[in-house]
């Protein structure tokens, strides 16, 4: 019997008896529109040697595979992924001049030593999902029920503070003193009468105020007693001073309101279910046949007709060329290793910095922080060395979990990398339980990264200024010959997963157009 495709879809579909991939499989579908990347031309026959198996150099061996070129992807370590790494029973890590590390998490319980998040407005990694099939969740960065935990001298320091009570009173009073300000006159505006009482009507609905432009408690900032059934109707604290809540120090940088402020940090945020790793290993099965893991690069050379590279494979030392090369080395360590670039180049290498960043991972026998405190994701923030403290979204309601006991930057984290595993362990629980005192309780054991002591990144992502964009960063994004320079690094997507698949397809656009003579220009996904 024959059936109508419309027939199929109603009956199948409705029943969701196909998949996806499978109804693209049988043509049924046209492939989602996101962003896909076709260049005209084919580079059959070329030889491209990729530098690195993260994501943006698989990114770049995938592209390039579907032009039809041949690429080989040399990686130092004996995983993909690179930065792009989440961390389970049996992961195991060693940094520089420290010993062997390894993860003793339960089976299914995970957390992610580099990225995390994904924001909404990322089209490509969120194509990338998409086109490799890697099923994501919401990932909740924003949450009013952690906590603020000042150490400090005020009246609301070393204790901890819901985020709600904090960012509802300061909104309140800001409104209030803007309200009476405007009222009386004291700011010098060209607005009209009515625009000011738009305003400052305004300002009553932002801030909570009261008929007379007064801020005081509401239920905005939570109950003490929560509200029930017969008379319970709920007690609501008064809100802090603003003196002390200024003493205490919540106005300082520690506590800005970067989750909403933050473009890159505003919901909606996703996360690959299982681990972030999830998008390098989909990667992985696509291009996994031309990685050589274990193949440390030792020297780079343009040579009259292509590349030379030398690589250290266990004892042996190997030699390759390549028509082409893309390097997607880490600066802080492609320094290292031996090339012939022009001058140039290797100041740009040598000069452009990167950030100090570790995570701890603290596995729990008890996921307190639902149950005790309902704190279901989102992240409590610091001033003291832990910065933050990440709850997981995944498995809520579990039994276990695993807590990121500190996610720090610069100097806070630059002072816990020169700490060792047990010592930054003890730091993570010692600081952690002022905030939750479980952890003497529920505490089972702990996996701690440090960036700048990681080998084959020696850093967590490159920082610039605008003068180092104008000069360093500019002289890595022609290629150097035959060498061309990818990587989150060479675009201005630092600290993301986006960063590393952008640069990719710039790079793949730019070589491919060299070499089949063609004018191709990236101008981005979006
Ligand atoms: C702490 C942290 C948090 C982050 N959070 C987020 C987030 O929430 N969301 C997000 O989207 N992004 C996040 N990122 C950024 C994201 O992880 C990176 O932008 C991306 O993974 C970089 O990919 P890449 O391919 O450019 O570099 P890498 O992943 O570093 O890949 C480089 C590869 O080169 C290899 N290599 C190095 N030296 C050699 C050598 N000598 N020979 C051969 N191979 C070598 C390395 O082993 C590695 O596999 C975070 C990063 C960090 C560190």
């Amino acid at each position: 019997m024959e059936i109508s495709r419309r027939d199929f879809l109603t009956k199948t579909g409705k029943a969701g008896l196909l998949s996806y991939p499978a109804m693209l499989a049988l043509g049924l579908l046209k492939p989602a529109p996101a962003h896909p990347f076709q260049l005209p031309g084919h580079g059959a026959g070329k030889h491209i040697i990729i530098l690195g198996a993260g994501l943006s150099g698989m990114a770049a061996a995938y592209e390039l595979g579907k032009l039809g070129y041949t690429c080989t992807i040399l990686e130092a370590r004996n995983r993909a992924g690179g930065r792009c790494w989440s961390i389970r029973r049996g992961t195991t890590s060693q940094e520089e001049g420290m010993g062997l590390q390894t993860a003793r998490f339960d089976d299914g319980l995970y957390f992610n030593a580099g990225p995390s998040r994904i924001p909404h407005h990322h089209a490509l990694t969120l194509h990338y999902c998409r086109e490799l099939e890697v099923p994501i969740q919401v990932y909740n960065n924003v949450n009013e029920a952690s906590y603020y935990f000042s150490e400090g001298k005020g009246s609301l320091s070393n204790k901890k503070v819901r985020v709600r009570e904090i960012h509802n009173d300061v909104r309140g009073y800001i409104c209030e003193m803007l309200a009476k300000a405007i009222d009386q006159d004291k700011i010098d505006t060209a607005l009209t009468k009515e625009d000011k009482e738009k305003i400052v009507e305004y300002l009553r609905a932002e801030g909570g105020l009261n008929i007379d432009k007064l801020y005081r408690a509401s239920d905005r900032r939570g109950f003490t007693e929560s509200p029930g059934a017969a008379e319970r109707a709920g007690k609501i604290a008064d809100p802090y001073r603003l003196a002390d809540i200024i003493e205490s120090g919540f106005m300082s940088p520690d506590f800005y309101n970067v989750a909403e402020y933050t473009y890159e940090l505003q919901m909606t945020m996703f996360q690959a279910v299982g681990g972030m790793d999830q998008i390098a290993a989909a990667l992985q099965k696509k291009v996994g046949n031309q990685i050589r893991f274990g193949c440390e690069v030792t020297e780079i050379l343009n040579v009259a007709d292509g590349v030379k590279i030398t690589c250290k494979q266990g004892k042996d030392e190997k030699t390759l060329q390549g028509d082409m090369c893309i390097t997607t080395i880490p600066l802080p360590v492609l320094g290292n290793i031996k090339n012939n670039f022009s001058s140039e180049v290797s100041r740009a290498i040598d000069y452009i910095p990167y950030i100090n960043t570790g995570k701890i991972g603290l596995q729990f026998k008890r996921r307190f922080w639902e149950e005790d405190e309902q704190i279901y994701g989102g992240i409590t923030h610091t001033n003291n060395e832990l910065t933050q403290i990440f709850y997981p979204s995944y498995d809520y309601l579990g039994k276990k979990g695993i807590l990121i006991g500190y996610y720090n930057f610069n100097e806070k984290a630059k002072r816990v990398a020169g700490l060792n595993y047990p010592q930054r362990e003890q730091l993570a629980l010692q600081k952690g339980k002022l905030i939750h005192p479980q952890y003497d309780q529920e505490f089972e054991n702990s996996f701690s990264v440090s960036w700048s002591k990681t080998p084959y990144n020696m850093g967590g992502w490159a920082l610039y200024t605008s003068e180092t964009r104008a000069s360093l960063y500019r002289a890595l994004l022609k290629p150097d010959k035959n060498i061309y320079f990818a990587g989150e690094h060479m675009t201005y997507l630092n600290a993301w997963m986006a960063g590393a698949f952008e640069s990719a397809r710039k790079v793949v656009a730019d070589l491919h157009g060299r070499m089949s003579e063609q004018r191709i220009s990236y101008s981005g996904s979006k």
